[in-house]
C-alpha cells in the first residue's frame, strides 16, 4: 500500500479528501491525516468564536470517515524529506509516499517588540478560545485595541461592537484608509460603517510597541483592556523551518505541480505555498484539485500536465456584524445586506457539502 499523509486537516486537506473519498481513491493508496485538532475547523469564521456571537460547535465538522483513511491526532513538529518521515510531538514519526503539508499560517508580529506576547489572536481555534474569553470578561467601557484593518481585523471589530455596544474600540491600521486591498468605495462604505458603530479608526498608525495593557503607536502609549493583533501572517513554523526556498511570508516556493522544487512527493497547501494570489481558503481548496490531479494520473502510470490553467477565484466577501456585509463578486463591489446574506449563504453550503 502507497501512504499518501496529509498534514492539517484545513480548507485545502479537506478539499483533497472530499475529491478522493469516497470512490476515487486507488485501492492500494491509503491516506493518513494528521491534525492537533480532532475536527475540521472553520478559520473563516474565528472572528465570530473570538467576539462571542457563536458557539465552539458551529464552527467544527467532522473528519470523513472511510476505512483507507487514517485520522491520526497529533502536533507535528518537523518533516524529515531524506528519511521520508514526519515527527510528531509525542516522539512518534509517520512515513510516507507522497505528502501534502497543508498546515496553515501564524500571525507575523513584524518585529514588534512585545507584541507576540501581549496580544491575543484569531489565528488559530486555540487561539480564538483565548481571544473569546479575554474579550467577553470585559466590563462595560473597557478599551479594545484590534491591531491591523484587513478582512479579519474588521470582521472582528464590526462583530464586537455589534454584540458589545458598551466597548470602546480602537481599531488601528498602517493605511490612510482600512481595507488598502478593496476599492476605495468599499473602504469608505466599511469606514461610514464603522463611524455608525463608534469604532474609532486610527489611521496611520504605526504600532511600535506593545506591552501589557499597552500598544504604542508611533511611541506613544495607548492604554487597552485587550490587544488582538490581525495586522499580518506567515506560514506556519514547521514550514518556515523546512531547508527550501520561501518568500517574504515564510512560504514555500512550488513548481506548477504544487510540489517543491526539489521532492517531487512533497506537496505544499494553501498558506503554506507562495502563490501569486492572498492566502485564501477557496485558493486553498483550488490547489487542492490541481493537487489531486496529479497525484491520480501518476497513481494510473501517466504523466501529469506539465502546469494548470490559473486557479478561479470566485471574490472575497466580509461581514459587518450579522446584518452588513462588503465585498468583491467578479470584479464588482458589493456592499450591504446582500453581501451579507451572500457570505451566510457560502458558508450554509460548505457545511451541507462537508458536515
Ligand atoms: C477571521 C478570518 C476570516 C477569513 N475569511 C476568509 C474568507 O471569507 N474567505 C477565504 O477564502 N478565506 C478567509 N480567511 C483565510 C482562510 O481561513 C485561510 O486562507 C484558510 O484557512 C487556509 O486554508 P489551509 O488549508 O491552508 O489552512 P487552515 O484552514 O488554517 O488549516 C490548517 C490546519 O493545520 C492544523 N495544524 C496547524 N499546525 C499544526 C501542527 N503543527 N500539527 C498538526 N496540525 C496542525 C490546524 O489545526 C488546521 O486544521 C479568513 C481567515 C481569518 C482568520
Amino acid at each position: 500500500m502507497k501512504n499518501l499523509v496529509i498534514l492539517g486537516g484545513g480548507y485545502g486537506g479537506m478539499k483533497i479528501l472530499s475529491e478522493l473519498l469516497p470512490n476515487n481513491l486507488p485501492e492500494d493508496v491509503k491516506i493518513t491525516l494528521v491534525d492537533r485538532v480532532p475536527y475540521h475547523c472553520l478559520k473563516t469564521e474565528y472572528y465570530a468564536l473570538a467576539a462571542g456571537t457563536i458557539s465552539d460547535k458551529e464552527v467544527r465538522v467532522d473528519f470523513p470517515e472511510h476505512p483507507q483513511l487514517t485520522v491520526k491526532y497529533g502536533e507535528v513538529i518537523s518533516i524529515e524529506p531524506q528519511d521520508k518521515k514526519v515527527l510528531m510531538k509525542d516522539d512518534e514519526s509517520i512515513s510516507y509516499d507522497d505528502l501534502i503539508i497543508g498546515l496553515g499560517c501564524e500571525d507575523k508580529y513584524h518585529n514588534v517588540p512585545g507584541a507576540d506576547q501581549f496580544t491575543y489572536s484569531i489565528q488559530s481555534i486555540e487561539k480564538s478560545r483565548k481571544t473569546y474569553s479575554a474579550l467577553n470578561n470585559l466590563g462595560p467601557g473597557s478599551v479594545v485595541g484590534i491591531v491591523g484593518a484587513g478582512l479579519s481585523g474588521v470582521e472582528l471589530a464590526s462583530e464586537l461592537s455589534e454584540s458589545r455596544s458598551d466597548l470602546n474600540i480602537k481599531l488601528f491600521d498602517r493605511g490612510k484608509h482600512i481595507l488598502s486591498a478593496f476599492p476605495d468605495r468599499l473602504s469608505k462604505y466599511v469606514e461610514n460603517w464603522f463611524v455608525k458603530h463608534n469604532v474609532e479608526i486610527i489611521n496611520n498608525s504605526n504600532i511600535t510597541r506593545v506591552e501589557e495593557n499597552t500598544l504604542y503607536n508611533n511611541d506613544k502609549p495607548i492604554k487597552c483592556d485587550v490587544i488582538v493583533w490581525t495586522a499580518g501572517i506567515q506560514a506556519n513554523k514547521v514550514v518556515q523551518n523546512m531547508d527550501t526556498e520561501k518568500d517574504r511570508s515564510g512560504r514555500l516556493v512550488i513548481t506548477p505541480r504544487h510540489h517543491l522544487p526539489n521532492d517531487e512527493n512533497i506537496f505544499i497547501l494553501g498558506d503554506c505555498a507562495s502563490l501569486p494570489h492572498a492566502p485564501s481558503a477557496q485558493l486553498a481548496e483550488g490547489q487542492a484539485v490541481q493537487i489531486v490531479e496529479v497525484l491520480r494520473k501518476r497513481w494510473n502510470g501517466e504523466e501529469p500536465p506539465a502546469e494548470f490553467p490559473p486557479i478561479k477565484l470566485k471574490g472575497v466577501l466580509g461581514s459587518l456584524g450579522k446584518k452588513q456585509g462588503f465585498g468583491m463578486m467578479a470584479d464588482r463591489a458589493i456592499t450591504g445586506r446582500v453581501a451579507r446574506l451572500l457570505k451566510s449563504g457560502i458558508l450554509w453550503l460548505y457545511k451541507f457539502h462537508n458536515g
